[in-house]
């Protein structure tokens, strides 16, 4: 028997055959043991096969797997009400779907009903998604050009730049999307007055601030929210990755005038919202309330920089990137051969932007875990330059 179908290569692959995962750790099938930075582009935030995920979704499985929002599940209602206890009070309105990318479409589609305007401004070195319309927001020339033309009416201005906010915001602005921490980009923090510079601009000119909070959210950055870091407020929140504790499901959290702007039928999914997917997120909350996941994060995250930036004390051209345990470490370089190197140190990371090294370990990692990636940093390091 031949087989002709094979993986549409899309991927750098490091050649690892991975069978089995547990909290921060992953095994291959040689039955090596990783300490796991990347943890799924950090959705497995709240461990790899968190026994009290699993078992949730499990019994759901069960019961009822499939529900359109047609119809009305339990467990859907208990998921909302979960989601108000971590959710801005202001964002009264939720609705699910499956990736980051549609959650941002969502987004980009109900800015437009409620202002009944054209554009959108983005900013440098932003990572919104890959379908049509959030890569029309997503910065990265690589990612875009082959599938251009994209959404007309984006601006880009520069990230972090307080003068050119008013600029740029003008009065056919729909929404202003950014992300208060970068992930994709290379973990660059928003300032405090670049932030309250867009909020204010867009209540002058009444458009809808969207924080892509899709890699910040969720208790990675020590606070549930990252923009929470920052006192201001957004009109919509898109969140995914860690939300589901693995599961792939995300959600747009938006303000009830928007939401009221929407009429039955005018925006939809076959998936979204699915009872498998409800009892994932409410699982994932209950975990992140009751281990009180933000400070285990903030205080492991301020343990993780302060070794990183002992690491680096004595060369100029690293830094240390990020907040909580969504760190990075810019090498001024092509981190590839560093991940490489780490991969035979046993250690999982990954990249972003052009130069950082970048941590997106699940919640529980140890002192002693976070000792020895600095070990092997430090090993790997010597031979880097
Ligand atoms: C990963 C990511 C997305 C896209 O999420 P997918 O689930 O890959 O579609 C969107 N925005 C941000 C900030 C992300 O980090």
């Amino acid at each position: 028997m031949i087989f002709l179908t094979e993986l549409l290569q899309l991927y750098h692959k490091y050649g690892i055959k991975l069978v089995k995962g547990f909290m921060q750790y992953v095994w291959d099938d040689k039955g090596v043991k990783y300490l796991d930075l990347h943890a799924g582009y950090g959705t497995a935030f709240l461990g790899h096969s968190n026994p009290k995920i699993v078992d949730k979704i499990y019994e759901q499985m069960r019961k009822l797997m499939v529900a359109s929002y047609s119809f009305d599940v339990d467990i859907r209602d208990e998921c909302i009400k979960a989601l108000s206890k971590i959710l801005p009070k202001e964002l009264e309105y939720v609705f699910f779907q499956n990736s980051g990318t549609e959650a941002v479409e969502a987004a980009l589609k109900f800015s437009r009903k409620y202002t009944g305007r054209k554009t959108f401004v983005s900013f440098t070195k932003a990572f919104h998604g890959r379908t049509m319309g959030a890569l029309s927001l997503t910065w990265n020339p690589k990612y875009r050009k082959p599938f251009e033309p994209l959404l007309k009416n984006v601006v880009f201005a520069e990230f972090n730049n307080v003068e050119d906010v008013d600029r740029v915001i003008t009065d056919d602005v729909a929404a202003v999307v950014v992300e208060v921490i970068q992930g994709e980009g290379g973990l660059e923090r928003a300032t405090h007055d670049f932030l309250h510079a867009i909020r204010s601009r867009c209540d002058e000119v009444g458009c809808v601030v969207v924080f892509d909070e899709v890699q910040s959210g969720f208790g990675r950055t020590g606070k549930i929210w990252a923009h929470q870091h920052y006192n201001t407020k957004p009109d919509i929140i898109t969140a995914g990755k860690a939300i589901g504790g693995g599961y792939p499901v995300s959600l747009v959290a938006i303000r009830r005038e928007i939401g009221d702007s929407l009429e039955i039928g005018e925006h939809g999914t076959t998936y979204g919202g699915n009872p498998v997917a409800c009892a994932a997120v409410l699982a994932s909350i209950n975990v992140l309330l009751e281990e009180n996941v933000p400070k285990k994060a903030a205080k492991i995250g301020e343990y993780f920089a302060k070794r990183l930036k002992e690491l680096i004390s004595n060369r100029e051209e690293l830094k240390v990137k990020g907040l909580g345990l969504m760190l990075g470490l810019d090498v001024s370089e092509d981190p590839k051969p560093l991940i490489e190197k780490l991969l035979r140190e046993n250690i999982i990371t990954l990249k972003a932007g052009e130069s950082v090294l970048r941590f997106l370990p699940p919640y529980m990692i140890t002192r002693e875990d976070v000792d020895r990636v600095i070990e092997a940093l430090e090993k790997v390091l010597v031979s880097f330059k």
